[in-house]
């Protein structure tokens, strides 16, 4: 008997076989959960249908239990009004929803915060918070009393994490609208929580700065290692599933325990060591 057998839900947010919305879904899927799937939408002129394709790639793994592979862009509410359409079909009622969704220019995430244009902010702030807002409310018809929603997030919403920049306030703003929401849908019984992961190599993570903070959180984090793809699936599927029932408005960490350092820890053992080699 599987933790999701009997239960349906959304996932957005796949790119590929490396996205925290796959790793997620794996679990779900494993313990016999079912879900429909979300694509960027591909360029009318694109016969290759390059993005929908990333995404297939992973649920072609599991054709009993995909259900259906759309296109969405979150910017687009007539995109999002499809996908509850679509579900409402095919599920009548979706028990989760995961929404997995960040996107920030090149250019905004690599300037000092300071300098964010005023277009890219608006940009970043729409796909990657206010896209949760959009989501949940357009579900809200199809998400069962007791379901649950979560979003995926970064510590840097809840400190300054220098080249994080504009995508920590969004972040803050994510996880600020998750305690709202998680207002809004309380009286019904549905959950609203965040989890916040460590860094992982992503298609948006590499675009975030991952690869320098793999190597701080090894040397800062308790557990002295960084967190693995199944590891975050596990966590996500658990705030998706009925044994996360009573928590909401939350903010979980999955993180090797990062997010709870007051000091560099370890790490300074290393700069000692090293200061000490060079006298
Ligand atoms: P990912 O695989 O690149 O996933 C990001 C997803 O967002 C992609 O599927 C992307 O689609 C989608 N997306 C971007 N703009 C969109 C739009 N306008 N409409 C619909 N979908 C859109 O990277 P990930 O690391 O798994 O990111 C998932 C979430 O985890 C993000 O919120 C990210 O901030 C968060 N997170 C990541 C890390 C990390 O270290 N990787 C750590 C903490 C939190 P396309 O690829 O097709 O554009």
């Amino acid at each position: 008997m599987g933790l999701f057998d009997g239960k349906k839900g959304l996932v957005l947010g796949v790119a590929n076989d490396r996205s925290i919305a796959w790793a997620i879904a794996k679990t779900i899927m494993d313990e016999g959960g079912e879900i429909g799937f979300t694509h960027l939408p591909d360029r009318p002129d694109d016969e290759k249908q390059k993005n929908r394709r990333r995404v297939t790639k992973c649920t072609d793994q599991y054709p009993e239990q995909t259900k259906f592979v759309v296109p969405m862009n979150v910017q687009d509410d007539e995109d999002i009004a499809a996908v509850m359409e679509k579900a409402k079909q095919e599920f009548g009622e979706i028990d989760f929803l995961l929404h997995s969704i960040a996107f920030a220019d090149r250019d905004d995430l690599s300037r000092d915060t300071v300098e964010t244009s005023r277009e890219g902010f608006k940009m970043a702030m729409e796909i990657s918070a206010y896209s949760l807002i959009a989501v949940a409310n357009a579900a809200k018809d199809i998400i069962k009393e007791n379901g649950s929603i979560a979003t995926m997030t970064y510590f840097g919403g809840e400190k300054c994490v220098p080249g994080y920049n504009v995508m920590g306030i969004c972040k803050a703003a994510l996880e600020a609208a998750v305690r709202y929401l998680a207002y809004d849908f309380g009286p019904r019984g549905i959950k609203v929580n965040a989890l916040s992961a460590g860094p992982l190599k992503t298609l948006a993570g590499s675009a975030a700065g991952v690869g320098e903070m793999l190597t701080m959180y090894q040397d800062i984090a308790p557990l002295c290692r960084n967190i693995t793809h199944d590891e975050v699936g596990r966590s996500g599927a658990f705030l998706l599933s009925d044994f996360s029932n009573g928590i909401t408005g939350e903010v979980l960490h999955i993180d090797g325990g990062y997010n709870a350092m007051g000091s560099p820890g370890r790490l300074l053992d290393k700069v000692r060591q090293l200061q000490a080699e060079n006298q």
